[in-house]
């Protein structure tokens, strides 16, 4: 499937796919009577926010989640209009556009609390906080120890409405992680202490493989982001459908006799006559150059290796005796369907995880292009 005009760098996001995985974590989380919040920060994962998160609402989705504010604002101002929390910033930002779009707000301290009741004063409205306990991530999150005095301080403030409690798990993607329990008798803790200062919150912790292992702690609200878009953090099989697919397309090709090398550093020796296909991608545009000697791309039909050196702006794959065209697509990580490589596969290579991966795509010289929109096939 050469394209009319071959991709330089290009990464295609099947919306039909994010809206497929949303359809099954939210179905999973409906089973326990919960909602579903897709996660879409970091411009979605690297996918592009608004329109992951308007296939994500399509196929179910009630809320979503971002890190920051200005990126929840970003999504109203795409016209997007469903439930919406954000749960980081810094101690400048002014909460009060914020909550002016109906944007919720995570809290984890008292100064927190306070920063959000002031903005909400000059909104003119009420603002809907989630607030947020640490139960054993210490990252964000209020401390067990002043838990007492935020859920009471929330409780009093009258500019501020509690929708919910909710922390975040450390191990959840190793099932059966003694953490994930202590953390969720932790949650129970922080649940009673807020009912007893009179709060009647809803509760939320589940993160991608929490959705998918532990519909025990589903509660009131999952928060799925790795697994909206078709990647599995857990070893347990789902039919889940990676949205990314990362081509590029073939500008060259020669013959070189056995003994010449490829690249900087001279790392790869041809050991007999070959044909080289040259790919116009590097580490500039997201192939990691740790990935040199160790990766292969789809490329005529079959996986063929990329050697020597990932330079900034290209890489060579050996073809062998065969000639691709020029044009000829160049799949660098996909779906895997047919055989090709994926963000996975990279990840697991060099050693992290594919959200660094897909997450890392996004970057001025690779053009972004959705297809699989609503009503289109
Ligand atoms: C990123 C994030 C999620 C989603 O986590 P996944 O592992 O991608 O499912 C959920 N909750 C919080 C607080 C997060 O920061």
């Amino acid at each position: 499937m050469s394209a009319a005009h071959p991709p330089r760098a290009e990464v295609l996001i099947d919306l039909s796919a994010v809206r497929h995985n949303v359809g099954l974590l939210a179905a999973r989380a409906a089973e326990s009577g919960a909602e579903t919040m897709a996660v879409v920060k970091a411009d979605g994962y690297g996918h592009g926010a608004a329109p992951v998160a308007r296939a994500a609402v399509e196929a179910g989705a009630s809320w979503l989640g971002t890190a920051s504010l200005a990126e929840a604002l970003d999504l109203r101002d795409a016209g997007i209009t469903v439930r919406l929390l954000s749960w980081l910033d810094t101690t400048g930002v002014d909460f009060t556009p914020g909550i002016a779009s109906d944007i919720e707000l995570s809290v984890s301290s008292v100064q927190e609390l306070a920063r959000v009741a002031d903005a909400a004063g000059r909104a003119g409205r009420t603002a809907r906080v989630h607030l947020k306990i640490d139960t054993g991530l210490s990252r964000n999150g209020c401390p067990a120890y002043a838990w007492p005095d935020l859920v009471k301080a929330a409780a009093a403030e009258p500019d501020v409405d509690v929708v919910a409690i909710w922390s975040h798990l450390a191990c959840a993607d190793e099932p059966g992680h003694p953490s994930i329990d202590m953390q969720a008798n932790r949650f129970a803790t922080a649940y009673a202490v807020a009912r007893e200062a009179g709060l009647r919150p809803l509760r939320h912790l589940a993160n991608s493989a929490a959705t998918l292992t532990r519909p025990d702690l589903h509660f009131d609200i999952v928060r799925p982001g790795i697994a909206v878009y078709g990647l599995n953090p857990v070893a347990q099989p789902e039919q889940l459908r990676p949205a990314m697919t990362f081509r590029s397309s073939v500008v060259l090709t020669k013959r070189i006799e056995a003994g010449e090398s490829v690249s900087y550093g001279h790392t790869w020796t041809a050991r007999r006559d070959t044909t080289l296909a040259l790919v116009p991608v590097g580490y500039a545009d997201g192939v990691p150059r740790t990935l040199s000697g160790r990766m292969s791309v789809w490329l005529w039909g079959s996986r063929r290796p990329v050697v020597g050196r990932v330079c900034m702006d290209q890489l060579v794959v050996d073809c062998g005796d065969d000639e691709p065209p020029l044009g000829a697509e160049v799949v660098l990580f996909g779906t895997g369907e047919v055989g090709e490589p994926t963000a996975t596969e990279w990840a697991e290579t060099i050693g992290t995880i594919d959200y660094e991966i897909v997450t890392g795509m996004y970057r001025p010289r690779v053009r972004r292009r959705f297809i699989g929109e609503a009503g289109r096939r």
